[in-house]
């Protein structure tokens, strides 16, 4: 049952990754999020199977099927991602769906439409080296809000303990030093600001954790792109929003608690 019901949530995330996409490419830019989705290079409009995420790519060997010009990975990747995220979602709360699939519904959809905009936040930085401040304001004042409606990952209506209202601050307040430290050099405003509706989204159990990893990952990455990629040295910037995202989400699903006291 679980295995059948990870699929379906797995499939769920893959269209919701496809729509994900979409808002990733035409943030900022003219084009409209209605009318349906077209090749790039030749425009032709795609057909009903060349719709189907994921597996339309491998169908279509990563070329569009009249002018071949290359598809972006991106499209498969984020769907794949976003698959992924929909399934770990639903494996962490699998027990509440099975006791009470209202707080269920409410949890999952929460987390599953956070964790959404996270994941266009941290391909769109990826792409352009910037978080847009319209994502990490709209994204800090939900999470915000959700500290009023869910403790511990779970749908639980209360007034948040201090510890709870400051887990924002406390994520964010290191990445708002380096950012002093080095004149915007080693970090850019950006990532402080997405990292307060990050702490708040976790809980300050977490972010600990999600810190580590993220910083971790990122050294890590950092370190490969300088030795192996002639376009990167030791002063290029590395986008860090994929990596806190990463973190986060890790700590999240996985329940992670890397220091003794967190
Ligand atoms: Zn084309």
């Amino acid at each position: 049952m679980t295995f059948l019901l990870s699929i379906i949530f797995f499939v769920f995330g893959l269209i919701i990754g496809s729509f994900l996409n979409v808002v990733i490419l035409r943030f900022h830019t003219n084009r409209s999020f209605r009318g349906r989705s077209g090749c790039m290079t030749c425009q032709k409009e795609l057909c009903w199977y060349e719709l189907i995420p994921l597996i339309s790519f491998f169908v279509q060997k990563g070329r569009c099927r009249k002018c071949k010009a290359k598809i972006s990975l991106q499209y498969p990747i984020v769907e794949f991602i976003s698959g992924l995220i929909f399934t770990g979602l639903f494996l962490k709360f699998q027990d509440v769906f099975f006791m009470d699939t209202f707080a269920f519904t409410i949890s999952y959809a929460y987390y599953a439409v956070m964790f959404s905009i996270l994941l266009v936040v941290a391909v769109y930085d990826f792409k352009h080296g910037i978080i847009p401040d319209t994502f990490s304001l709209i994204f800090g004042v939900v999470t915000f809000i959700g500290l009023f409606f869910f403790s511990e990952g779970v749908f639980y209506p209360h007034f948040p303990s201090i510890l709870e209202l400051l887990s924002g601050v406390f994520l964010s307040l290191p990445f708002a030093l380096l950012w002093l430290l080095s004149k915007g050099t080693w970090m850019g405003l950006g990532d402080a600001k997405l990292a307060l509706g990050l702490g708040w989204l976790i809980g300050y159990g977490r972010i600990i954790s999600g810190a580590i990893v993220a910083f971790w990952t990122g050294a890590i990455v950092g370190l490969v792109l300088i030795i192996f990629s002639k376009k990167h040295n030791i002063k290029s910037e590395v986008p860090f929003a994929p990596f806190l995202v990463f973190g986060v989400l890790l700590a999240f699903l996985f329940e992670l608690h890397l220091f003794p006291i967190f």
